[in-house]
């Protein structure tokens, strides 16, 4: 039966395919960013009284209102930020589909940093608007000013940027974001800022969201979600907030796409971000012990990893074919990862780089530590 090119054109994606591969081998999965434990057990409690509590059906298309309430306070508390709008998503990916498909005309060209997360392509091309990469490359993945004003021309509409940033690792600096400011307002462009790794960034790092800049509250979208910070990515809750119209050109698309659900996780998710900051910081602060564990032990095994400075993810170079290399992995050592060159459109820009996931129990670590040491 025929069915659309939009759909052939899309396959499967990495995280599913490399999923299935550690099903399949039994192997240990360091490819898809899942935690392996639960989030906070008084936030599954707040789910289940809302469950119990008759919160059960559709939920108003802005999202619950104390979720909203939080959402707003976390947003002043954290940042100072009072955006003018918001709106409760089907976690951040249907903010990410929404908010394209509500600002972009075909035609319209979306810069994007790459490597990039693969639901910003599918998303770009369902909207009919065409994405120009900015490359970030190994070692540093650092944005060079040269390579983002090449990107932008009479047709840019929007910028899509995501920090802390999957797949690298990298935390965007104040300069760089300054210049991604500069280039915005001097273009007229609109900024989507996915920031589901918000709270997970380590050491020095600080994540500063874009809508913070000067020129910049008014043209951003500004987009997370419970998913990462409280160890819940099978939830879905996320949000967006930003200038009237933004939220607006989202939101008439959302109604159509899911209309409003996830009730009873709406409020649980007010729940979680009501918790202390404190609980925020030892979700943190764990993931942080485990990300120097998995640097620990890819540099034992003779694999060169990059030490990220947030979110789930570390890299490495394991000095060969990365894609031949993740094939045969599990094979070789019972370990699945994901070759970089999977967020790429320059497939020879980290060539030899692989993501390992460090979102996982101590000792599941250890154990792929000491496989992957076995390769040497
Ligand atoms: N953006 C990035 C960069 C991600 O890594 C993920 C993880 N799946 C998402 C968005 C999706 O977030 P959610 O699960 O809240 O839809
Ligand atoms: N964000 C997760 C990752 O990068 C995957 C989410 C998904 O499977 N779509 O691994």
């Amino acid at each position: 039966m025929k069915t659309a090119a939009r759909a052939a054109g899309l396959g499967t994606t990495i995280f599913t395919e490399m999923s299935a591969l550690a099903l399949q081998t039994a192997a240990i999965n360091l490819g898809q960013g899942f935690p392996d434990t639960d989030g906070p057990p008084e936030v599954i409690e707040a789910a289940v009284a809302a469950l119990r509590g008759a919160h059960n059906q559709y939920a108003p298309l802005p999202g619950v209102p104390p979720l909203r309430e939080a959402v707003l306070e976390h947003q002043r508390s954290y940042y100072d930020l009072e955006p003018e709008d918001l709106l409760i998503t089907f976690g951040a990916t249907e903010a990410i589909a929404a908010s394209l498909l509500g600002v972009c005309d075909p035609g319209d060209e979306v810069v994007v940093l790459e490597p990039y997360y693969d639901s910003y392509a599918a998303c770009i091309s369902f909207a009919g608007a065409e994405r120009r990469p900015v490359t970030l490359a190994p070692p540093d993945f650092a944005l060079r000013e040269e390579a983002l004003r090449a990107a932008i021309g009479p047709r840019t509409r929007v910028l899509l940027l995501n920090s802390p940033h999957n797949p690298t690792g990298r935390v965007l600096t104040r300069p760089e974001l300054e210049l991604i400011a500069g280039v915005c307002v001097e273009h007229d462009l609109i900024c989507i800022s996915d920031e589901v790794y918000e709270h997970l960034v380590f050491d020095d790092a600080r994540h500063m969201p874009p809508a913070t800049l000067p020129g910049m509250a008014g043209r951003t979208l500004t987009i997370s979600s419970v998913g990462k910070t409280f160890s819940f990515t099978g939830w879905k809750i996320g949000w967006c907030s930003g200038p009237t119209e933004l939220v607006a050109a989202t939101r008439a698309i959302k109604q159509y796409l899911t209309f409003a659900g996830g009730t009873p996780l709406q409020y649980a998710a007010a729940a979680a971000l009501s918790l202390p900051r404190s609980a925020i910081e030892t979700l943190r602060d764990d993931l942080g012990q485990r990300r120097d564990q998995l640097c620990a032990g890819l540099d034992a095994a003779g694999l060169q990893p990059l030490v990220p400075a947030g979110t789930y993810f570390v890299n490495a170079d394991v000095g060969q074919d990365a894609v031949e290399f993740c094939a045969s992995l599990p094979e070789r050592c019972g370990v699945v990862a994901i070759p970089m060159a999977a967020f790429y459109d320059d497939k020879a820009a980290a060539s030899t780089f692989v993501r390992f996931a460090f979102c996982k129990r101590a000792e599941v670590i250890a154990e792929a530590a000491q496989r992957l040491a076995s390769l040497a």
